[in-house]
């Protein structure tokens, strides 16, 4: 078995029914991506667009691409037509620039809302009020080309576990109250995409439900 295969079965034996993984593959070429595919991976994580765009017409039809990098408005056009999960919605305006899009590609796309709990100011996503806010408003009812299947977010990239637990168990907070009181009858709002390389244990027994692993997948990445 290549060493690729051999750590995506590792990662699968330890996932729980119901956790899947992102085969993180930015920075990678293509014949990695090709041996974790023979190994049986379909779903893979890119954070560039045009990486993405370029990868995607050289693997199999059958693969789920998903967007996890931070997505710019003049990108969204070009993502569209390959994208199957977008992880990275960051703002309100974003959001309705993925619905216009798609409306116009006659497709609905599923996205999940990013949330901002880390303490790096680096990263990107909607605080946990301007999420609910979000919810509340009425606007993502409206928006009948992107359908909202959950929430995403990163920890603090930090060797202290307490505040990584706590900051994904922030992020299933915010998951449960909006389904609770936004999308109790949508079945389709049932991901919480947490956990990478470094913290995925502690993020699925916070509550993934996805987990977005490069490193332990492909090895280093050489940029
Ligand atoms: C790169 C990246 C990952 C994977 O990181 P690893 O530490 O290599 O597993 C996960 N999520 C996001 C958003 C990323 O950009």
């Amino acid at each position: 078995m290549s060493c690729i295969a051999e750590n995506i079965k590792k990662i699968d034996d330890e996932l729980p029914q119901g956790v899947r993984l992102v085969a993180v593959s930015k920075f990678h070429p293509i014949e990695k991506l090709k041996e974790a595919y023979e190994a049986g991976q379909r779903i893979f994580g890119e954070n560039h667009v045009q990486e993405l765009v370029a990868k995607a017409p050289q693997m199999p039809d059958d693969v789920e691409w998903h967007f996890i990098g931070h997505l710019q408005s003049n990108k969204v056009k070009a993502l569209i037509p390959y994208v199957k999960l977008i992880h990275s919605i960051d703002s309100l305006k974003l959001l309705q620039c993925v619905n216009k899009e798609a409306a116009k590609a006659g497709r609905i796309v599923d996205v999940l809302l990013q949330l901002h709990v880390a303490k790096e100011e680096t990263k990107f996503g909607l605080s946990c009020e301007d999420c609910v806010e979000l919810a509340k408003s009425g606007a993502i009812e409206s928006m009948k080309n992107v359908r909202v299947c959950g929430v995403m977010g990163m920890a603090t990239n930090t060797d202290d576990e307490g505040e990584v637990r706590k900051e994904f168990n922030e992020i299933r907070q915010v998951f449960d109250k909006l389904k609770t009181e936004h999308f109790a009858s949508a079945e389709y709002f049932s991901e919480v995409s947490m956990g990478m390389s470094g913290d995925y244990h502690i993020a699925i027994e916070e509550g993934s439900t996805m987990v977005r692993i490069g490193t332990s997948v492909f090895g280093p990445r050489e940029y």
